[in-house]
């Protein structure tokens, strides 16, 4: 199949960004699953449906009408990505990320982003579920002190409110549930590189990935 860069890490480690980058210079095409996550997030708050009727949210996740055109994120034919970025957004996406059936819902979906020339995939489980045949699987790392100093920064720099302690909760929040889930449980797979990042730029992680893309 196409080549496949997974990777995976917990909240605001900067895999996000450096996906991004490193998908820009391979040529290769972008999966941020972890917007997938929000938008059933989103759409399923939007129908009132609970955080806890795995059922329903997996039936939504299964239908969700989604379009992703450069970094704008469409969901039912309206611009959504600002409105996914928020942190209760993100809350509640880790909370529905716990139910199995959310999660095949999503798997297809997931997998259909493998196209010619190459996939880029960020997210949770990257490289231990959706793509365990990738040609290189990352695992970033950082402080939950550097996170939420980057999440501070990403949100403001959008027009959110935030404060550290708040972020710091969630972050923890976050990082407990995602960690601790029986299904997909956050963990690096056996053969992913790990790379710390709470000191590191951004570049000199890009070419560390791409040292190791290219090796
Ligand atoms: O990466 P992001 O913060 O956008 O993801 C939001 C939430 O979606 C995460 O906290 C996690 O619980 C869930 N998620 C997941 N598996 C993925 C991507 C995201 O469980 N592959």
């Amino acid at each position: 199949g196409h080549p496949v860069v997974t990777i995976d890490g917990p909240t605001a480690s900067g895999k996000g960004t450096v996906a991004s980058r490193v998908a820009a210079v391979l040529g290769f095409h972008l999966l941020d699953s972890g917007a997938l996550y929000r938008l059933t997030a989103l759409a399923s708050a939007r129908q009132g449906v609970a955080a806890d009727d795995a059922e329903s949210l997996a039936g939504i996740a299964a239908t969700l009408d989604i379009r992703f055109t450069g970094n704008d994120v469409v969901l039912d034919g309206c611009d959504v990505s600002h409105e996914i970025r928020a942190e209760a957004i993100g809350l509640r996406a880790s909370a529905i990320a716990v139910h199995g059936p959310v999660r095949n819902a999503l798997f297809a979906r997931q997998r259909a982003f493998r196209e010619a020339p190459g996939l880029v995939a960020d997210g949770r489980d990257m490289g231990t579920v959706i793509f365990p045949d990738a040609r290189l699987k990352v695992f970033l790392t950082a402080s939950v002190e550097a996170r939420a100093a980057r999440r501070l920064k990403q949100l403001s720099d959008k027009g959110f409110s935030a404060n550290m302690d708040d972020l710091l909760k969630d972050l923890r929040e976050r990082d407990a549930r995602d960690t601790a889930r029986t299904v997909a449980p956050l963990k690096p797979a056996a053969d992913a590189f790990l790379l710390d990042t709470s000191e590191m730029s951004i570049e000199t992680a890009v070419d560390a990935v791409i040292g190791w893309y290219r090796r």
